[in-house]
């Protein structure tokens, strides 16, 4: 079969069953590998979403400039459709994200503006959203999907990711836990599982120096695209039972693990949810389903403490 753009294989990501990492007496974890979606992660799939769906409300037109203020994997997801699709892309960041981030949104064509992370990434991402929304103010032709309010954000998950999940598992899903950066993941996979498994239990995941829903106070963390320090507006708040709270240490030492003990190559916020899908399982316990998302590959990580530095 072939496919008439690369954004036609956008989706249908492996569900993998880990098998050596869950202690024993747990549930059974299934992750679903977005480092294996078109370009290497779950953004993808929301950076299309909310390109197609302003092309269809008439947003768009051939000369518009996408703008979009980003810590990264959005960033890449829309440097790609806009490579796909011809439009001229900007990425706002902060320039505490990883270099690889950077270096493959030019890659793709699209333009980078760093914002300098004093040590408040909440405040940085706040800066980026302003520096894009001063640009929309001076130029009609731009477009800012705006990720954080964006409906169409969550709908890619409820539409696509959430459906895939159902199908794979084909059975009861008693867990289900991810980290929150837009919260777009949390509250598309979250609403879609919890009206069809009821009792499903969902845990909301965070870092410990971002955790924002829990109380906690904001600094810097190295686990990227999850705890930007601010409360998303398109997260569901009601939709998770609990939060668990991940360090940057048991992140790093989970994402090392998948790579070892199961093969799969992943990015840090990939060890922050399978840290919480660990506890998870051992909570619920045998005969039961957890299942997580690895948003990204490890390959835009070999600059970070990920591969050692
Ligand atoms: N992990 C990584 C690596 C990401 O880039 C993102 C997106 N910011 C997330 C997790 C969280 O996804 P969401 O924005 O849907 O909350």
């Amino acid at each position: 079969m072939v496919y008439n753009t690369i954004l036609d294989a956008v989706g249908n990501t492996p569900m993998v069953r880990l098998n050596r990492m869950p202690e024993e007496g747990s549930a059974e974890i299934l992750v679903k590998v977005e480092a294996l979606n078109v370009g290497g992660s779950i953004k993808t799939r929301t950076a299309l979403n909310m390109i197609e769906q302003a092309e269809k409300e008439g947003l768009l037109s051939p000369d518009s400039i996408i703008v979009e203020p980003t810590s990264g994997n959005q960033g890449i997801g829309l440097a790609l459709v806009g490579a796909v699709k011809g439009y001229r892309t900007i990425i706002i960041m902060p320039d505490s994200v990883s270099e690889e981030r950077r270096k493959l949104i030019r890659h793709y064509g699209a333009e980078v503006k760093l914002i300098h992370d004093a040590g408040d990434i909440g405040k940085c991402m706040e800066e980026c959203l302003n520096c894009a929304m001063e640009m929309k103010a001076k130029n009609p032709k731009v477009f800012v999907p705006q990720q954080f309010e964006n409906p169409n954000n969550t709908l890619a998950h409820k539409k696509h990711t959430a459906l895939e999940i159902m199908a794979q598992v084909a059975g009861p899903i008693h867990g289900y836990c991810s980290g929150i950066g837009t919260g777009g993941t949390l509250t598309g996979i979250g609403e879609v599982l919890k009206a069809q498994y009821p009792d499903l239990e969902i845990w909301a995941v965070e870092p410990e120096n971002a955790a924002i829903l829990a109380g906690g106070t904001i600094g810097t963390h190295i686990q990227m695209g999850i705890g930007d320090g601010i409360i998303p507006d398109i997260l569901n708040r009601e939709i998770y039972d609990d939060i668990y709270v991940v360090t940057d240490a048991e992140a790093l030492e989970t994402a090392r693990r998948l790579a070892k003990e199961e093969g799969l190559v992943c990015g840090i916020s990939s060890g922050t949810n399978v840290a919480a899908a660990l506890k998870l399982a051992k909570k619920l316990g045998p005969g039961k389903t957890v299942v997580t998302v690895l948003p990204d590959t490890a390959e835009r990580y070999y600059s970070t403490p990920l591969f050692g530095v």
